[in-house]
C-alpha cells in the first residue's frame, strides 16, 4: 500500500473550510434516480455482514451516516448535502433502512461535522454536528485513479479492509473515540495527537524500539506458532514486556501516556483485526492466514496497529466463544490490554 490508511478521528483535515455547512438536503423530487450505486458499496456492507455474523456482532451496531465520494460525485446518507441531490436506491446495513443521496461535490465534500474537504485519499471516522458519527472514504474508482496499489491483497480487498478498519472507529465514536478527545484537550503533547502519538514519541529511542520490538515480535510468535503451553508461555512474557515499557517509558510522562497507548493499541487493533477476519474468510477475501497477515500488517509501519492486531489475535485464541469482542463496540472502554489483565487471574 502506498498510502498509508489514515485513522485519525484525530486527524484534522481542513483542506478548505470555505464556509458553514449547515445546508441540510433538498431533494429533486422523491423517486430515486435510475442512476446505480456503485457496487463496491453494496460489497463493503456485505464484508461487513459477513464479519459480524462470524464475531455475533449484528446486533451491536450503532447508526452511521456514509459519505462515499468518486471524482465527481457524492453518495451519502447523511442530510449535510447540496440542494443538488438526488435520492439513490442503496443497501442497508444490519436491517436499518437507509436513505442515499447521490450529488455531485464539485470538489468539496460537505462533511456532518461542518468541515468541508477537497477530495482526496483519505479514510476516517468522526461525531458529527447532532453527535452521530460519520465515515467518509473515495470509492475504487477514485483510490485507482490516485494510484494506490497492494502487492500483497491487490487494491479490491485492501479497500474493503479499508472500509472495514474505519466502520470499526465509527462504532468506537462514542466510548474510546469520545476518551480519546478527552486525553487530547486535557492535555499538551509534544507532537500531533494521531493513533501514532506514542510511536511518534519513541521514534528515535533505539532502547525502546527494541524493547517494543521484542514485545511485538513474541505476541506474533505466541498467535502464529507452537502447541498450547508455548502459547501461554510466549503470550505472558510478550505481556511482562509491555508492562516493563509502560513502567520505563510511559509512567515518567504521565499516567495518561499508558492510557493512550492502551487505547489506541485496541481501537487500531480492532480495526485491523477486522480487516483480517474479513481477507481469511472463504466468502469474505479467501486468502490464506500468512497472506492476509502480511497485507494488514504492512511491514509494520505503524506500531499501534501492528502489535493491536497482535493482542486480537491472541485473545482470539484464548477464547472459545465470540462474548469478549461485543464489549469493544459498546461504551464500556474497555481496553484488549486490560482483558489480557483479567483473563490471567
Ligand atoms: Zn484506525
Amino acid at each position: 500500500m502506498t498510502k498509508k490508511c489514515i485513522c485519525s478521528l484525530l486527524q484534522v483535515f481542513i483542506l478548505s473550510l470555505l464556509f458553514s455547512c449547515n445546508d441540510t438536503h433538498k431533494q429533486n423530487g422523491t423517486k430515486p434516480t435510475q442512476q446505480k450505486i456503485p457496487q463496491e458499496i453494496v460489497e463493503w456492507f456485505e464484508a461487513w455482514q459477513l464479519v459480524s455474523a462470524e464475531l455475533d456482532l449484528q446486533d451491536s451496531i450503532n447508526p452511521v451516516d456514509f459519505i462515499f465520494f468518486d471524482d465527481s460525485l457524492v453518495y451519502t446518507t447523511s442530510t449535510t448535502s447540496t440542494s443538488k441531490s438526488k435520492a439513490i436506491d442503496g443497501p442497508s446495513l444490519a436491517g436499518r433502512k437507509t436513505k442515499w443521496l447521490v450529488q455531485p461535490h464539485f470538489n468539496q465534500i460537505f462533511l456532518p461535522d461542518g468541515q468541508i474537504l477537497q477530495p482526496g485519499i483519505y479514510s476516517f471516522a468522526a461525531p458529527g454536528k447532532n453527535g452521530k458519527p460519520f465515515f467518509v472514504m473515495p470509492l475504487l474508482s477514485y483510490w485507482k485513479q490516485k494510484g494506490v496499489e497492494s502487492n500483497e491483497l491487490g487494491l479490491n480487498k485492501l479497500v474493503t479492509g479499508i472500509f472495514l478498519h474505519e466502520f470499526s472507529h465509527s462504532q468506537q465514536m462514542k466510548g474510546l473515540g469520545k476518551l480519546a478527545n478527552e486525553l487530547e484537550a486535557q492535555h499538551s503533547y509534544d507532537v500531533e495527537f494521531t493513533d501514532n502519538i506514542i510511536q511518534d514519541y519513541f521514534v528515535d529511542d533505539s532502547a525502546y524500539k527494541k524493547l517494543f520490538s521484542e514485545e511485538i515480535t513474541l505476541f506474533y510468535k505466541a498467535f502464529e506458532e507452537g502447541t498450547a503451553q508455548q502459547f501461554l508461555q510466549q503470550k505472558d512474557s510478550a505481556l511482562r514486556i509491555l508492562q516493563k515499557r509502560h513502567d520505563r517509558y510511559l509512567k515518567e510522562k504521565g499516567a495518561h501516556f499508558i492510557q493512550l497507548d492502551n487505547l489506541f493499541l485496541t481501537m487500531e487493533g480492532l480495526g485491523q483485526y477486522l480487516m483480517y477476519k474479513w481477507l481469511v474468510h472463504p466468502e469474505g477475501g479467501g486468502i490464506d492466514n500468512r497472506t492476509a497477515l502480511a497485507g494488514v500488517r504492512r511491514g509494520g509501519k505503524n506500531w499501534s496497529q501492528e502489535e493491536g492486531l497482535a493482542l486480537f489475535l491472541c485473545m482470539e485464541r484464548m477464547k472459545q466463544s465470540n462474548d469478549w469482542i461485543k464489549h469493544f463496540f459498546d461504551r464500556s472502554n474497555q481496553y484488549i490490554t486490560s482483558l489480557f489483565a483479567t483473563q490471567n487471574k
